[in-house]
């Protein structure tokens, strides 16, 4: 399913909205048009204060875009790529092609994003600072401007405090993790820099649950959605690890079984009993050329009355290639991504293999357990 829908491109990065972002659209300028102290409550024309509370929303995640272009432009100056900028309900994610190894890098690429918040929050408050001294709030336009000043502002300040909470995912847990990294092993660092985040995780849920009247549902989303990142980031530092130095190459299988798409399941199932592989390209009956690639999974919803009818074509998948050199990393990647079990290795235009999810999850734990 598609969950995000791209509006524009930025330094040659999509921007994309998620749809639960959608939600933002409709709850933020409720809350801003009905708080007198932190909106517009105050307004007398419904349509003038509905109009003001969804211009600062815009103007805040305009914020967080930039927050997120801040951490973008850093890490292309690595040599890192951008794949895209998603605004989602709880804030920005910039969706980069890799983790930076190298604890300098990660260090100026985590802070960069708080650092814009930061300059904005400053330079907002100058300006309203410097409206401020011309006392003029009776011409309320200049009135409302020093208001979204303001409090524009203050959202930035706290989007630079926030940020730097030392915990996965924000900032904070990344630069806690590149300061650790600068001292000892990376997988090492990772899990001192996890398990303080997990921490600050707890210690928020049980302020949200008992420190206020009523309880505070932010808070505990907040606290939880931390811990998921944080077991999120030890997982994927332990696999990159893990597979690297390893390539595709030393995965895969090279002895490949090819199947026709006019074969029946009945006749696949015969080919899998046989040669025991889990995944087989499928090759079109006449040209002979790759069309779909079809595995055991495929196969389960068909029921055994209908194996002798269904044919290989009406089940088989859609295919994905991997270049022979490329890392084992890469093709994990491009399986979560695409959401495939298995990939077919390529090498100057010829195929060559195949690596499948399974390969890579029994490299995984072998060589995580020799490394123990
Ligand atoms: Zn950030």
């Amino acid at each position: 399913m598609k969950t995000s829908i791209q509006i524009g491109k930025v330094m040659g990065i999509p921007i994309k909205i998620h749809i639960s972002f959608l939600l933002v659209l409709v709850l933020f300028p409720i809350v801003f048009s009905n708080d007198a102290e932190f909106g517009f409550a105050d307004v007398a024309s419904a349509s003038l204060r509905y109009a003001l509370a969804l211009t600062l929303t815009i103007l805040i995640f305009t914020c967080v875009l930039l927050h997120e272009l801040g951490h973008s432009w850093v890490a292309m100056k690595y040599g890192i790529g951008i794949r895209s900028i998603t605004l989602i309900i709880l804030g920005g994610i910039a969706a980069m092609e890799e983790v930076p190894r190298d604890p300098r890098a990660e260090m100026r690429i985590s802070i960069a994003g708080p650092l814009v918040s930061l300059t904005i929050g400053v330079l907002c408050y100058l300006a309203y600072l410097g409206l401020g001294i011309y006392d003029i709030v009776q011409i309320s336009t200049i009135s409302y401007i020093s208001r979204f000043l303001w409090l524009i502002a203050y959202i930035n300040i706290i989007l630079f405090v926030f940020n730097l909470i030392p915990a996965f995912p924000m900032d904070g847990g990344r630069v806690l993790r590149a300061w650790y990294a600068g001292r000892m092993p990376y997988l090492r660092a990772t899990k001192k820099a996890v398990n303080i985040g997990k921490m600050f995780a707890i210690a928020m849920a049980i302020f949200g649950l008992f420190a206020f009247e009523i309880v505070n549902i932010w808070l505990i989303l907040i606290a939880f959605f931390i811990y998921i990142g944080a077991s999120e980031e030890e997982k994927y530092a332990e696999v990159s690890v893990t597979l690297e130095g390893i390539g595709v190459r030393d995965l895969m299988t090279r002895e490949i079984a090819y199947v026709q798409d006019n074969r029946t399941i009945s006749e696949l199932l015969r080919l899998m009993f046989e040669k025991k592989h889990l995944g087989y390209p499928v090759v079109d009956q006449f040209t002979g050329k790759i069309v779909g690639i079809v595995t055991f999974t495929d196969i389960r919803s068909v029921p055994m009355s209908e194996h002798g009818n269904v044919l290989v074509r009406d089940v088989m998948k859609n295919v994905s290639f991997i270049p022979e050199d490329a890392d084992a990393m890469d093709a994990l990647k491009i399986m979560s991504t695409e959401n495939v079990g298995q990939l077919l290795v390529q090498e100057m235009g010829s195929i060559t293999g195949i690596v499948s999810r399974t390969d890579l999850t029994r490299s995984i734990e072998v060589l995580g357990y020799r490394e123990r």
